[in-house]
């Protein structure tokens, strides 16, 4: 059967419409209403969906698509909650769904609810085409991925594995077009930086503060956040940020492709990072993919001016690399601040890595750039925060970031996403769903893309 991609666009455009018009805004998130329409027109076509709700008015949504389980499934993976908006600073209503001038506008129109849309509609087309797949393709649409995913897919982690349990899941940061050097990258999410938040605590003598000594415990403290502040912790490489850098030097070519290779170099990364690259955002994220990383945020100590305190502590934002644990991280620090501290974990998070060589990827890369041919080359990506990936990543689930778009060269994916005036065009959203569907049968309908051998971490 001749798929009409016109018409598929239309209805993906008016799912994803539906979408923005239900306001699940995080807090509250309240994704039940949205939930409840994704269920409906699920199961208006055949699927037989769960809404699973982790507290009250958090739903969750789950759907199968039944393969012959030669292999196993592929999960399609969204959140349906969205960050607030300041609605006087937009041009649009952001819970309006308009379509103008080829956009869609709307909070979530990027994060993520087009991806969601497109996701729902990959899943009633293979209900249309009754296609025979070898593996199961799972539909999860989730509540709270922007305060953490606990009551999303964190819950249905913990309590309905069974229902989404993967050997991939797609889902944020990819699939989007960067320019570099003229030429048009896509990036997929392959990693992400482990958290490492913890109190540092200097200890001294307490005494009257007209009497000032050398043992005070807050003079102790505010050195070592300002060595902190000012160090740079080790250079490590990782797969990832090894496969995104080549990925861009490559479009860069000759010399400057030359240079940028350099900030692999632990002897010539921070020479490179400091001369080569302009713009002072770029620099700190790329620092941020080379290192672990340290901000303090929060210092708390005494409480009476004329009283020096026996204990001051600070409050200190630490992510990790790939590869990385907090003891490797807390011997960093303690190589910055000297002896004489004590550490206590506030939440430690492992960080996320997924190998970039394997069928699926090529998969996915090779579907842009069928329907991109001026596509340079898809390549990896690490983020510095944390995504719903970290819960997948808890139970063996990894994670491609790919929710494939094209987007006009003004438009910056990753600065749009929370900001003002957030949409999509429609033209965009078609290129998406089209290679999205053809991915997803392309991957599920052979099992030779089967190998299923997961390289760790490096
Ligand atoms: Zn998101």
């Amino acid at each position: 059967m001749n798929l009409n991609w016109d018409e598929i666009t239309g209805e993906t455009v008016r799912h994803l419409q539906a979408l923005i018009r239900i306001p699940t805004v995080n807090p509250p998130g309240n994704e039940k209403p949205a939930a409840e329409y994704l269920a409906g027109v699920l199961a208006a076509e055949g699927y037989d969906p769960a809404v699973l709700e982790s507290a009250p008015g958090r739903g969750n949504v789950v759907a199968r698509y039944r393969g012959s389980g030669e292999a196993p499934p592929l999960l399609l993976l969204s959140h349906l909650d969205v960050v607030p908006v300041e609605p006087e600073k937009w041009e649009r209503d952001p819970f309006g769904g308009e379509v103008v001038d080829g956009y869609v506008w709307g909070r979530g129109a990027l994060d993520m609810k087009f991806a969601t849309a497109m996701q729902l509609e990959t899943m009633l087309l293979l209900a249309r085409q009754k296609l025979p797949l070898k593996r199961d393709v799972i539909f999860a649409a989730t509540a709270d991925e922007e305060a953490g995913g606990l009551y999303g897919i964190g819950y249905l982690v913990d309590h309905h594995l069974e229902k989404i349990r993967a050997e991939y899941a797609l889902t944020e940061f990819g699939g989007f077009p960067i320019r570099v050097g003229g030429k048009r990258l896509y990036l997929c999410q392959v990693a992400e930086k482990g958290i490492c938040w913890v109190r540092m605590r200097a200890r001294g003598t307490p005494g009257h503060g007209s009497v000032p000594h050398r043992d005070n415990a807050v003079v102790k403290l505010a050195e070592a956040v300002a060595k902190l502040g000012r160090a740079t912790l080790p250079f490590h490489r990782t797969d990832a940020v090894a496969g995104m850098v080549e990925g861009m030097a490559a479009a860069l070519g000759g010399l400057q492709g030359a240079v940028l290779r350099g900030v692999l170099n632990p002897a010539l990364s921070s020479f490179v990072l400091r001369r080569a690259i302009r713009d002072p955002q770029q620099v700190h994220y790329f620092h941020a993919l080379l290192h672990n990383t340290v901000s303090p945020t929060v210092l708390r100590a005494g409480s009476k001016t004329n009283v020096i305190p026996s204990e001051a502590e600070a409050e200190l934002d630490g992510r990790i690399l790939p590869g990385q644990d907090l003891g490797s991280f807390l011997a960093e620090v303690r190589a910055v601040v000297g002896d004489g501290f004590e550490f206590e974990p506030i939440m430690v998070a492992p960080p996320v890595a997924t190998d970039h060589r394997t069928p699926l990827f090529a998969a996915m890369a090779e579907g842009l750039r069928r329907h991109d041919p001026e596509a340079m080359a898809v390549v990896p990506m690490m983020v510095t925060g944390g995504t719903d990936a970290k819960h997948l990543a808890r139970v063996g689930i990894p994670c491609y970031g790919f929710t494939p778009v094209q987007l006009p060269p003004e438009m910056n994916f990753m600065q749009m996403i929370h900001g003002h005036n957030e949409r999509i065009p429609v033209a965009g959203l078609s290129f998406g769903v089209r290679v999205l569907y053809e991915v997803v049968v392309g991957f599920c309908q052979n099992t030779c893309l089967h190998i299923s051998k997961k390289r760790g971490e490096e």
